[in-house]
């Protein structure tokens, strides 16, 4: 399976329309973790008219095909679109400019929620976001 997005849903054959495509290839690269007003703005630059409507119910339909994952870091308010569904991965964010690189710790497949702690809950997946200050920000703090 391709690892790039738009590849994925030419393969899935995803109905293709100028806004459709303009919206998947905003979501291109790796550490992607764009809100909806950022792909917007992305697609907005191949495809004027496209509206945020059209992007959040692009978006939603991408995220029921599993192909596209809604990320939400605790500290901030809006969900991200992430589109890097093959691999499981965790986050590492920087708590001053808020940008993400998706990392892959050990030790992840380790962590036990004692039964007392589920909550009568079935855990499903497990998140880790580990939080720091990126070079750049940590240089304007103490320059
Ligand atoms: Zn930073
Ligand atoms: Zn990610």
């Amino acid at each position: 399976v391709p690892d790039v997005l738009i590849d994925r849903l030419r393969e899935r054959a995803w109905r293709l329309t100028p806004q459709r495509r303009a919206i998947a290839e905003a979501l291109a690269g790796e550490h992607v973790h764009l809100t909806a007003e950022e792909v917007l703005a992305a697609a907005k630059r191949v495809v004027p008219e496209v509206s945020l409507a059209t992007v959040y119910n692009t978006l939603g339909e991408l995220v029921a095909m599993d192909e596209v994952a809604e990320v939400r870091i605790a500290g901030s308010s809006s969900v991200r679109y992430d589109p890097n569904t093959r691999q499981v991965h965790h986050h590492l964010v920087c708590r001053g400019c808020g940008l993400i690189f998706d990392v892959h710790p050990t030790g992840v497949d380790n962590l036990v929620l004692a039964r007392h702690e589920r909550f009568g809950m079935r855990v499903a997946t497990v998140q880790v976001t580990f939080v720091g200050l990126c070079s750049a920000c940590a240089e304007s703090r103490h320059p």
